[in-house]
């Protein structure tokens, strides 16, 4: 349910409404936006008329939201939501470039990738130290040591960075050195990390379940919108499906289905998508021709030797080239890659 505000509503009526709902055991979200206020109600909505909210001052009328997903959604709040990480918007006009390796694998392969993703105009840095690898004997990542070398990489080379909470127990450790916490596929629908992601006070970058359909990603975002953090940007990434000549199929009419349901800003990541490094760029390509709001791509300076997605890594010189290829492209849709933005 959304009790829509009146354009002249002011403070006092608000916070009247809001206590309002919450009297009725129900979960307020007040959406401030450009005209007016919207506020969206959670919880066990079956049992409330929505009468009881009509007739409170300053409200303009109340909406019943049929879908299952309610604050992720355009009808909660039309306009776009902007993330800020670190200061770099994602979101608005501006594409967004997360760049770096798979997995941090040491202080200095970190610096290094980083300065390279940089000098090529990435405007976020990523890294695991925390990795979901499908065998247990593959590399699992350098762990607390991995976070450590992350907080001196974006120290000395500036870019804010993004890396995976693979569990709740790391979660808290995450946040604390991160600028934004990822969700991975596999853990799309952990629904305990969810919630905790929620509460964690960084922006989430929530990655596609390889089997999630569109309603469940959003349901995802859902628990995280829920525990009241709103910063939430979504990562199609890529679906099983018959076909083999890439490891995953990037869902690219994902990203308009989502943007015409959610405010919520959707980036594309084309490494593990493709697998391979020769479709990258291809993917890149049409990820910003569908409206992606951002790339995240998988950049090694050695990629035989990778620990992890060596396969799917682009050299620093052909993540230059695809900056290039970007920047060229985004006017075309009504898009700028900024140069670097961050603090
Ligand atoms: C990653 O980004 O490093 C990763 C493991 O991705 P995904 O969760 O999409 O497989
Ligand atoms: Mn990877």
């Amino acid at each position: 349910m959304l009790v829509v505000m009146r354009m002249d509503a002011g403070e006092k009526e608000i916070r009247g409404a809001v206590r309002k709902i919450e009297s009725h055991g129900l979960k307020a979200h007040p959406i401030p936006g450009a005209q007016r206020t919207a506020i969206g109600i959670t919880g066990n909505i079956g049992v409330v008329e929505p009468a009881l909210f009509e007739t409170l001052p300053g409200v303009l009328e109340v909406i019943q939201v049929s879908n299952p997903y309610k604050l992720v959604s355009r009808e909660f709040r039309p306009e776009n939501t902007v993330v800020d990480v670190g200061g770099v918007k994602i979101g608005g006009r501006d594409l967004v470039v997360i760049a770096g390796p798979c997995s941090v694998e040491s202080y200095d392969q970190t610096l290094r990738i980083a300065k390279a993703v940089k000098a090529a105009g990435a405007h976020l840095l990523r890294g695991g130290a925390y990795k979901p690898r499908t065998s247990p004997y593959s590399f699992q990542g350098l762990g607390t040591e991995g976070l450590e070398i992350l907080v001196r990489v974006r120290d000395e080379v500036g870019l804010p960075v993004v890396t995976e909470a693979l569990d709740i127990d790391v979660l808290d450790q995450v946040a604390a050195a991160s600028d934004m916490v990822q969700i991975g596929a596999r853990n799309m629908q952990n629904y305990t990390l969810l919630k905790r992601a929620g509460r964690c006070g960084k922006p989430v970058l929530l990655k596609r379940g390889m089997s999630a359909t569109v309603t469940e990603l959003l349901l995802a975002a859902e628990y995280i919108l829920d525990q009241g953090n709103s910063q939430v940007v979504l990562c199609e990434r890529g679906v099983r499906t018959f076909a083999d000549h890439t490891r995953n199929t990037l869902d690219v009419a994902s990203i308009p289905a989502v943007q015409r349901i959610s405010h919520l800003p959707i980036i594309a990541d084309p490494s593990h998508a493709a697998g391979r490094r020769n479709k990258v760029m291809p993917l890149s390509r049409s990820a910003v021709a569908v409206g992606a709001d951002g790339l995240m791509v998988e950049v090694h300076d050695a990629p035989e030797e990778a620990l992890s997605d060596g396969n799917q890594a682009l050299s620093p010189a052909a993540f230059e080239e695809l900056m290039a290829e970007i920047r060229a492209l985004a006017p075309v849709v009504d898009r700028a890659v900024p140069s670097y933005v961050g603090s």
